[in-house]
């Protein structure tokens, strides 16, 4: 492509400061991945990101990166809560949009023969595709889970104790602003509290094939052989009218930072502006309606094994591993380099290092704080969070530990997929629905989904190698391979 990218080290490629930058950019992959971006928008989006106010250190690509609206899907940008911007296009239209991890104590051989009934059984008891209802309609859901998340589920008996201890926030984000989330996105969210959506979100019932460190495998309670379930979905359409009716009030309010930006799909308002209050406060209402809606699935889950299996779920030891956010902005301290006059550079040009809050965009990327982080759920603080990186129906997934090296390198942070490599209109002239479904099944994995197109969409090959993501993460110590698992039964929106 047209960038010349330095190598900084092994995984790390760096776009040097010129013209506009205000920091430099960082893409961290290895030079496979590095080769599948090279001939999309992905260089030239992050680079733009360093145009924005108040960006600390580098804008950042994960290796699972790719492009994305206005910035890359894998993109992390740590921008001055005082003094910077918060972005919307860099949080992305699916608010919250995350991955949930329940755990079971069945093994592969107790699920074994089931997959059948377990997947028809999924299916007719989560609600998905577009118009699919929500597993809790009417009365205030919305309003209460904008406002209170997990802590609303406990109460109307869709939670335990334990699965909010299991959360990032504990299930509920103290900044939320229900009054800033407008009347049009409320009544899109209506009848989709507990529904998974369409396309790339799932259900997958998983079994772990390989537990690479067992001593936090055991922290985690992860064994080989076990079945876990891996619940991807986000905000819906509420989510997705937050981000629109926002870039749209910023872009008319803000028309002068607007101006200095290389694209309109970065659109920010500055920090301590209305826009960027009522932003952040309708962007967290958000975060709760998402995280009620993973944890109804959730527990709609539980009943059904517990059906199928024949035995009270909460004897099969169904307990909620954590909750991880791949779509999200949050204040959080940060130790960045300044220069004399106290403002944001690259670490190399720093004359001093200070502790500021930022806001943390996390798009198409996950939390992976390490140990100590006083974020990370007591169950965890002594090892590091776990970090979910989902890969396809027909490869594995990932659980990780946030690294030691993520607070230097990446804010605390590392991928959220294997990343998508083909859009999803080449995938339908690539694949048919039916002839995957029928390969999948030659691997034992089972698959429903509303459509055919769906599952063509989301077809394996449409996605990077996840090993290869999981390797850079793991080899640049932002996110410590703990576990791998394989598909073995899917159901799709
Ligand atoms: P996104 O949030 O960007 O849509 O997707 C997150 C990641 O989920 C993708 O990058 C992809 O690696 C993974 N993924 C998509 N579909 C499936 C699936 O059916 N099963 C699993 N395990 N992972 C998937
Ligand atoms: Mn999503
Ligand atoms: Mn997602």
């Amino acid at each position: 492509g047209e960038f010349t990218l330095r190598k900084v080290r092994e995984h790390v490629w760096e776009i040097p400061q010129e013209g506009e930058m205000r920091v430099p950019a960082r893409i961290l992959a290895s030079e496979a991945l590095l080769e599948e971006i090279s001939d999309d928008k992905t260089l030239q989006q992050l680079r733009n990101t360093t145009h924005l106010p108040g960006i600390h250190r580098h804008a950042l690509c994960m290796p699972d990166g790719h492009q994305g609206y206005g910035f890359p899907v894998g993109g992390v940008a740590g921008i001055d809560a005082e003094n910077g911007c918060i972005s919307p296009g860099a949080v992305g239209y699916d608010i919250n949009c995350g991955v949930r991890m329940m755990k079971t104590d069945l093994t592969y051989d107790d699920v074994r023969g089931h997959e059948e009934e377990l997947v028809e059984a999924l299916f007719e008891a989560v609600p998905s595709g577009l118009g699919g209802g929500g597993i809790v309609e009417g009365g205030n859901a919305v309003e209460e889970a904008l406002e209170r998340g997990v802590d609303w589920a406990l109460e109307e008996g869709w939670a335990v104790e334990s699965d909010l201890t299991h959360c990032e926030d504990e299930g509920r984000r103290p900044d939320a602003d229900p009054s800033a989330v407008s009347q049009k996105a409320k009544d899109r969210g209506r009848n989709q509290v507990g529904s998974l959506g369409s396309g790339n979100h799932f259900l997958e019932v998983q079994r772990v094939t390989d537990v690479f460190d067992g001593a936090i495998g055991d922290a985690y309670g992860l064994s080989e052989d076990q079945i876990v379930v891996l619940i991807h979905c986000g905000s819906r359409g509420l989510g997705h009218q937050v981000c629109n009716d926002y870039l749209r009030e910023i872009e008319k309010t803000h028309e002068g930072l607007l101006s200095q930006l290389p694209d309109r799909e970065l659109a920010a308002a500055p920090a301590g502006s209305q826009l960027a209050e009522e932003y952040y406060g309708a962007m967290c209402a958000c975060i709760n309606f998402a995280w009620v809606n993973r944890q109804l699935i959730m527990h709609r889950t539980r009943e059904v094994f517990a059906d199928v299996f024949d035995r009270p779920w909460e004897e099969m030891g169904m307990d909620l591993l954590y909750d991880v956010a791949h779509n999200i902005a949050k204040k959080e301290v940060h130790e960045v380099g300044v220069d004399a006059e106290g403002r944001p550079v690259a670490d190399a040009d720093a004359v001093d290092r200070v502790e500021r809050e930022l806001y943390v965009h996390r798009k198409g990327a996950t939390r992976a704080f390490p140990a100590g982080r006083p974020e990370v759920p007591e169950a965890y603080r002594d090892v590091g969070q776990p970090v979910i990186i989902p890969g396809s129906m027909g490869a594995g997934s990932y659980v990780l530990c946030g690294g030691t090296d993520s607070m230097d390198l990446t804010f605390g942070s590392t991928a959220h997929g294997a990343g998508r490599l083909m859009s999803r209109t080449k995938a339908k002239q690539e694949y048919w629905g039916g002839d995957v479904q029928d390969d999948l099944r030659t691997q034992e994995v089972y698959v429903k989904a509303q459509s055919g197109a769906t599952i063509a969409e989301e077809a394996p090959g449409v996605y990077k190698d996840v090993d290869e993501v999981v390797r850079v993460s793991d080899e640049l110590g932002i996110g410590s391979k703990v576990a791998r698992t394989f598909p073995v039964c899917n159901i799709k929106g």
